[in-house]
């Protein structure tokens, strides 16, 4: 099944031309990571599959039915690109800003009861936060932080969690274990990813396809694919090659 069906979609900024023909097709268990330049249209891309904004042109599908009459949000995890310099006070701790996200798939009245408390737990529990349940999210590692979140996004069970540029500020030992949770709830809970990242050496090793976004689709498929491209070549240089797709590509024989 597709969760998400892009046709020819551009978006435009009053005059700046974010995105422009884009078509996109994310089915049901991908794990699909995003990169491209800074300014590439990547923020973009989720905000318009989140109807946050106004398509110029085309039109996004989600689950089947048009963005603009879609309602089933709380099927849908979603993990902003911000900065997280939080202050080392900052008044929340890992259990309420894990349960705040309760709150947004929740209408009148907005209001977190007891039943609520065992979703937060099992979001904790996937993410592997329990055990900061009760510390000032302020005082924690980046990394930490990042989990948190995601278990925020995860409260609600949703099918597709979509996530900017989650480990940005992140070192790469760390970055690199927060892909491989991601590919656990990937295969374990059958949860559809899709993440832009800035880091194009180390994502293709985790995720199952790999879409390219310089304002328009670059490439889409699988990371050996990919390695193997002449967009590969063009847009990152035949010395490059070695860099991003190392020796060998893991997910080669997997799919
Ligand atoms: P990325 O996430 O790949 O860095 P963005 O989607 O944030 O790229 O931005 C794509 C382009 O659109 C950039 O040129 C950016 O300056 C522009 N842009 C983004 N948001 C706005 C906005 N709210 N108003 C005007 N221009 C914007
Ligand atoms: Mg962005």
């Amino acid at each position: 099944m597709n969760l998400i069906e892009i046709k020819n979609v551009c978006v435009r900024y009053g005059p700046i031309e974010a995105l422009c023909s884009i078509s996109l097709t994310i089915a049901s268990g991908d794990y699909v990571a995003i990169i491209g330049p800074n300014g590439s249209g990547k923020t973009t891309l989720f905000k318009a599959i989140l109807n946050l904004l106004p398509l110029t042109e085309g039109s996004i599908s989600l689950y089947g039915t048009d963005v603009r009459r879609f309602t089933q949000w709380n099927k849908i995890g979603y993990v902003p690109q911000v900065s997280r310099n939080l202050h080392k006070g900052f008044p929340a701790t890992v259990r309420e800003i894990v349960a705040s996200g309760i709150l947004s798939a929740k209408s009148f009245p907005r209001m977190i009861f007891r039943k609520d408390f065992s979703k937060v737990i099992r979001a904790m529990e996937t993410v592997g936060v329990c055990d900061l349940s009760n510390r000032l999210i302020g005082e924690l590692s980046g990394g930490q932080q990042q989990r948190v979140f995601l278990a925020r996004a995860m409260v609600n069970d949703p099918d597709l969690l979509l996530l900017d540029e989650p480990t940005a500020a992140i070192d790469p030992a760390t970055r690199e274990q927060f892909y491989k949770t991601l590919r656990e709830i990937n295969s374990q809970f059958g949860k559809t990813i899709v993440l832009i990242s800035h880091d194009a050496s180390n994502i293709g090793h985790f995720a199952t396809k790999l879409a390219y976004l310089d304002k328009h689709m670059v490439f889409y498929g699988r990371f050996d694919q990919f390695c193997a491209s002449p967009e590969m070549t063009r847009y990152f240089g035949p010395h490059a090659q070695h860099l991003i797709c190392g020796q060998h590509c893991p997910m080669k024989g997997k799919l």
